[in-house]
């Protein structure tokens, strides 16, 4: 059996469920965050291995970290994108996306049982490149889906209905979903969600999670649990809460924020799962759970958060959860998400 093919016993298996997966999670090491001192900055494959049986999670979807070797180190922890001079990675995400695949699939292969690589991408920069990258990477690797965080690539989303097109076309053929990081900050046009769900509306041949509970935004939420290929996913659901505690620019304020009580974590995601109960997902955003770093908006401005969250909190937080909401956001919403309704009624 080729590696390529190995993705169907995993499938099979998670199908025959039910297990707890977590739907959003990073493997692998971001120099540019390191060097910058931004928190986190690295987890192995081994090591979130650990994390999961720690907490009792079966499978995770895990992706790439935000820096790829395809920008200048240099001028990438300066906030500017300037192509690398040297030959790491030619093309956004080239080396992290092979990198992840091979500490896996030829380093770490028992890990291989527990995790779904999903490859990182730039929706901006040489996507007819990096499509031809991702064909030779799902040809020799079970690849499960594909991520971005256009955010930190000042790269915008809406890219995938004009020169990006080509990766929804990639997804569509290889039936992969897409996760896109999301944003209501004012001075983030790369990922603002409501040009994320334009790209979603127009591409109803791909399914989509949008990240980090659409920033708590209910116009966002109510469009997005109205749209049948769209799921959104509570990623970092903790350190979100404390946003909104802080009232912070970064999650959704006033009549615009879904209205909950986000002094408590449990609830808030239980009020959230049930009024949108075919659409969310549950995901840590390991090691993301955590954030110390810097957002810099579209006018150079530095937003600095320091966000810390307990190892086990995300998982404690979520068993709070009624059973049935728990199966649902933790089983049957992701199997959906991950390998669409057909392979799932296929099965029952
Ligand atoms: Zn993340």
């Amino acid at each position: 059996m080729t590696r390529a093919a190995a993705k169907s016993p995993m499938i099979e298996r998670i199908l025959a469920g039910p297990v707890l997966i977590d739907a959003h999670a990073h493997v692998g090491a971001d120099a540019a965050a390191f060097c910058s001192g931004n928190y986190p900055y690295a987890i192995t494959a081994e090591d979130f291995v650990l994390r999961l049986d720690l907490t009792g999670v079966d499978y995770a979807a895990c992706f790439p970290l935000v820096y790829t070797a395809y920008f200048s180190l240099p001028d990438f922890v300066h906030n500017r994108f300037v192509r690398s001079s040297g030959d790491l990675s030619p093309i956004p995400y080239g080396l992290e996306n092979e990198r992840l695949c091979q500490e896996i699939f030829e380093a770490m292969p028992a890990v291989a049982e527990r995790l779904l690589p999903f490859a990182f991408f730039d929706p901006g920069r040489e996507p007819e490149a990096q499509v031809s990258a991702l064909e030779s990477l799902v040809a020799r690797y079970p690849v499960y889906g594909l991520k971005s965080a256009t955010s930190y690539l000042q790269s915008h989303s809406t890219e995938l209905l004009r020169g990006g097109r080509c990766l929804l076309d990639f997804a569509a053929r290889h039936n992969l979903p897409v996760t896109l990081h999301t944003a209501v900050i004012p001075g983030d046009p790369w990922a603002n969600v409501f040009e994320i769900l334009k790209v979603v509306r127009a591409r109803p041949d791909v399914r989509f999670a949008l990240a980090h509970t659409c920033r708590f935004d209910r116009r966002a939420l109510d469009e997005a649990d109205s749209l049948a290929n769209c799921f959104v996913d509570f990623s970092a659901f903790h350190i979100h809460c404390k946003l909104a505690q802080q009232n912070h620019a970064a999650v959704a304020s006033g009549p615009d924020r879904f209205p909950a009580d986000y002094t408590r974590h449990a609830a808030a995601m239980q009020a959230i799962a049930e009024a949108y109960p075919e659409t969310m997902l549950w995901g840590s955003d390991t090691p993301g759970h955590q954030f110390i770093g810097r957002f810099v908006d579209d006018r150079g401005e530095e937003h600095w958060m320091h966000l810390t969250c307990e190892r086990r909190r995300e998982t404690d937080e979520f068993r709070q959860l009624p059973d049935a909401l728990r199966d649902r956001i933790g089983y049957r919403n992701t199997v959906r998400y991950l390998f669409g309704q057909e392979a799932v009624e296929a099965r029952a």
